[in-house]
């Protein structure tokens, strides 16, 4: 299966990868741990991306699709692949068309996580994330057994740099400005399906599979 989650900042797009990615067996892309990871070893396009992202604003177009591309490309994407947080702008999703279409294949769904933007900044706020795993938390919603320890591989649970109130809110300005039309740009396309990502993190996930449910 080859499928995009889109939504917001905050939406539930990486707590839903991790889930989906077990029930389905691709392979969870996310340009957002892509360019967390590459800022955790210190390399030239970790230290770029940061100037972005320490400000909420994406990264320009050419560096992430560039990454995308080279991802899609390797062995375990040949089956399947669930891109999380990419395409963010109509260029990323044409030039991800483009990419598909030299591979010969093409997406099977778009999975658009809908969540009212007074809810974002708390769910984004409160996240904390494994320094190890990269697993996600919520102080409230969905706490890890021992505060500040990860349940799956007892890591150190941290805050991201961009998830305090003001970047949030600037994520998710950029994100209505330049990745909403995506939402168009797919269902005209006829690959959309909507799910309510305001329920509790199980229902969303059986709301998902549901959906996915002819696509097997
Ligand atoms: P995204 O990848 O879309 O930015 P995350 O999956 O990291 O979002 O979720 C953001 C925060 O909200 C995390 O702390 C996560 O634990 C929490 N969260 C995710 N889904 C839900 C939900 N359905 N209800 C309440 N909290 C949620
Ligand atoms: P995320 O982990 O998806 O919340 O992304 C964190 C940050 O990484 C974003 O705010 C952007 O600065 C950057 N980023 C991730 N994916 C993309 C993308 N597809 N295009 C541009 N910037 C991105």
């Amino acid at each position: 299966m080859r499928l995009i989650l889109l939504g917001p900042p905050g939406a539930g797009k990486g707590t839903q990868a991790v889930k989906i990615t077990q029930k389905y067996d691709v392979p969870h892309i996310s340009t957002g741990d892509i360019f967390r990871k590459n800022i955790k070893e210190g390399t030239q396009l970790g230290k770029k991306a940061k100037e972005y992202m320490d400000k909420g604003l994406l990264v320009p177009d050419e560096l992430v699709v560039a990454i995308v591309e080279d991802r899609l490309k390797e062995a375990d994407c040949k089956d399947g692949f669930l891109l999380d947080g990419f395409p963010r702008t109509v260029n990323q999703a044409e030039c991800l068309d483009k990419v598909l279409d030299n591979m010969n294949t093409s997406l099977d769904r778009v999975i658009n996580i809908k969540v009212d933007k007074g809810i974002l900044v708390g769910r984004a706020v409160g996240r904390r994330i494994c320094r190890d795993c990269g697993a996600a938390y919520h102080v409230e919603f969905n706490k890890s057994k021992v505060e500040g320890v990860c349940d799956v591989c007892g890591g150190e649970l941290y805050q991201r740099n961009d998830d305090n109130e003001e970047t949030v809110s600037k994520r998710i300005e950029v994100y209505l400005n330049e990745t909403s039309p995506l939402i168009d740009y797919y269902f005209t396309k006829n690959l959309l399906a909507d799910i309510d990502g305001e329920k509790h993190i199980d229902t969303v996930f059986e709301d998902i599979v549901l959906a996915l449910g002819s696509e097997n």
